[in-house]
């Protein structure tokens, strides 16, 4: 379940000269900002509206900031328009932008250790591999002899790729199948071959 929504915190209580709209009395107004903001799981998404409440402190007439009379509704934007939005209002977009960006650095280190690794096969390494039928296997390395790899091929597939986990503990095929490098490099390239595993 995700738990989201929209919250508000107070930013600024200034207190009015002018008389209440209500009582009449003066130097008993005083005026509240807060930010409205979008959360997820409480943690400030980015930032909403500003809204307000006038309160008088002699008739406790509370007042919000859409229902306010033209006097009170200027001097509520007049205030608003000096309250700075707060940055951390920002925090769940900046975190995202992080996530995000750590994402795509070990995206790319992987792909550039893949491309290492495809090269300089070792017996054990296991070749995650997608067939022609949307389906997920495994190559194990058997043997390598120069520039050929030989490979034993796992006897199950899954249709899933965290599936491929238990492929591991499960049986390989007996014969062993020669490929060269440059095939192997191929298939990694054509995403056929799409990670490769090494203890
Ligand atoms: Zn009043």
């Amino acid at each position: 379940m995700i738990v989201y929504g929209t919250r508000s915190k107070e930013l600024s209580k200034e207190h009015l000269v002018d008389k209440c709209p209500n009582c009449g009395t003066h130097n008993s107004v005083d005026v509240y900002v807060f930010q409205k903001y979008a959360h997820v799981f409480w943690i400030p998404l980015f930032p909403m509206s500003k809204i307000g409440v006038s309160e008088c402190s002699h008739c406790k007439q509370v007042v919000r900031s859409k229902e306010m009379s033209s006097t009170l509704k200027s001097n509520f934007e007049e205030i608003k328009s000096r309250v700075k939005t707060p940055i951390w209002t920002f925090s769940g977009l900046a975190l995202i932008a992080i996530i995000i960006t750590v994402g795509f650095i070990s995206d790319k280190k992987k792909d550039e250790r893949n491309a290492q690794w495809i090269l300089t096969p070792q017996a054990g390494d296991f070749f995650e591999v997608r067939t022609d039928t949307r389906q997920y296997t495994l190559f194990k390395v058997d043997q390598v002899e120069g520039d050929s790899v030989f490979i034993r091929m796992s006897s199950y597939e899954t249709n899933k790729i965290s599936g491929l986990t238990d492929l591991k503990k499960k049986e390989f095929s007996e014969d062993v199948f020669g490929f060269a490098k440059s095939e192997l490099q191929d298939m990694l390239g054509k995403g056929e071959i799409i990670d490769i595993e090494r203890k």
